[in-house]
């Protein structure tokens, strides 16, 4: 269970609150447009939508990968582009659908690379490396020393989900984080993953292709049209009973 202090989060504040955001890029393409959505803390929240509908984009707003053109993307009531880009991004893991691991590091260098960079002695890092390989479930033992080249696939989405939790965020930001895994792995570390996300009470935003995925995983499910225009937002079950439109309905009969 996601630790609660706040008896009900459906009142709490928004971890993350996105207001009326728009992005323009320079080439003219408007990926987002007029969003308005609150992220609440402890939630699994999941961005599904077409390819090219806006989804890594509206992630990337929070971490500042990129800039609102207007309108305001909010982080425990602060705007994220009056903080410290780098002080930003030690509060908010993010792992992407190829890891990218460093090729010449080990995993646990790879797990240590942040909490090193913060000043952390070796010894609380490897102690570290040792409880997060454990709750990835990787033997820290056998896999602590291997090379990104030696894993699976699955293998180093689990390492890359270790290396966004280091330092432990209160947020992560996942952009098809599963995407590149075979079916079955990928089954399983969903699963895993949202046990993970329960028992540390890490607030996730999933940028996610699959609607079967978002609605297994997620607390509630945002669905976003060409620009990020939202949809819908709504716990699977009203979403799957209650599609707000035809693009909805469209949209997750087709997906599965
Ligand atoms: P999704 O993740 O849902 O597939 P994106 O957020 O990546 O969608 O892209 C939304 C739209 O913005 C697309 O039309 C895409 O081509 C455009 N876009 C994304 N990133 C950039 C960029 N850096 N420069 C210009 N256009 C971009
Ligand atoms: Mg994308």
């Amino acid at each position: 269970m996601a630790p609660t202090t706040d008896s009900d989060s459906s009142t709490a504040e928004p971890l993350i609150r996105f207001r009326a955001a728009r992005k323009e890029f320079a080439s003219g393409a408007v990926a987002v447009e007029g969003l308005d959505l609150d992220v609440l803390p402890h939630e699994l929240l999941a961005l599904v939508g077409p390819s090219g509908c806006g989804k890594s984009t509206t992630l990337r707003m929070v971490n500042r990968l990129v800039e609102p053109s207007s309108g305001q993307v909010l982080l425990e009531g602060e705007d994220v582009m009056s903080v410290d880009a780098v002080a930003l991004r030690r509060r908010i893991g993010y792992v992407i659908q190829h890891v990218g691991l460093f090729p010449h590091r080990t995993v646990t260098q790879n797990v240590t690379t942040v909490p090193r960079l913060l000043g952390w002695d070796k010894r609380r890092a490897a102690a570290r490396v040792e409880e997060l390989l454990d709750l990835v479930g990787l033997d820290p033992a056998t896999y602590g020393r291997r090379y990104p080249h030696e894993l699976s696939g699955g293998e180093r989405q689990r390492v890359g989900v270790a290396r966004a939790l280091a330092v432990d965020p209160p947020v992560l930001l996942m952009d098809e984080p599963f995407g590149a895994v075979d079916p079955e792995g990928r089954r399983r570390l969903q699963v895993e993953f949202r046990r993970i996300q329960q028992t540390l009470g890490t607030t996730v935003m999933l940028v996610t292709h699959d609607i079967d995925e978002a609605v297994s995983l997620a607390d509630r499910v945002v669905v976003l049209s060409r620009g990020g225009v939202v949809e819908q937002v709504a716990d699977p079950v009203t979403l799957l009973a209650r599609p707000a439109n035809a693009f909805v309905e469209q949209f997750i009969g087709t997906g599965r």
